[in-house]
């Protein structure tokens, strides 16, 4: 069954694939036309981390923001995933695979666009990594780290500036 959420106001003029929002974060081919959905273009993730922008719309964060976060970035407190903003957070909850649930495992390998493509170290790190639960952890702020687990790697750091709160994504079959 394809699930294909409605479009939230603010996002009817980004590019579509597939019925889904393409978020400002996803690289395209070089040709352009296609989009490559679940990695993380390394120059995009940094300029959403330290200009605090939502990596979904692309637009500036305001008070209220949410860092999607596995367990492993609870541990440190710090997310690689840049932060969205609320309602792109809402629509990242039903229209992306990994946060709705619908998908178990990352996608093995590497996809056939990027072949020949080196590839990120914030790309591999989502490649074939196994799913893991997810956690929405709303902040008012957040400080720009170097990845303690991921050199090279920045991230948004809640350890500083507590979160508004911290709530496990429900497991949707
Ligand atoms: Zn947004």
């Amino acid at each position: 069954m394809t699930v294909t959420p409605d479009i939230p106001v603010h996002l009817v003029d980004r590019p579509r694939a597939g019925g889904l929002v393409v978020p400002w974060i996803t690289p395209a081919t070089a040709g352009g036309g296609l989009y490559l959905f679940g990695t993380i273009d390394g120059l995009s993730q940094y300029r959403c981390v330290t200009r605090r922008l939502c990596q979904v719309c692309g637009r500036r964060l305001g008070e209220r923001a949410v860092l999607f976060a596995r367990e492993s970035d609870l541990l440190h407190q710090c997310a690689a995933e840049p932060a969205v903003c609320p309602p792109c957070a809402a629509y990242s909850r039903r229209a992306c695979p990994m946060l709705a649930g619908r998908r178990h495992q990352y996608r093995a390998g590497n996809h056939p666009a990027l072949a020949g493509t080196p590839m990120t170290a914030s790309q591999v790190l989502r490649q074939a990594a196994p799913a893991e639960p997810w956690y929405a952890v709303w902040i008012r702020d957040y400080d720009v780290v170097d990845h303690p687990a991921q050199p090279g790697t920045l991230a948004a750091s809640w350890q500083r500036i507590p979160p508004r709160r911290i709530r496990p994504l429900p497991a949707t079959a």
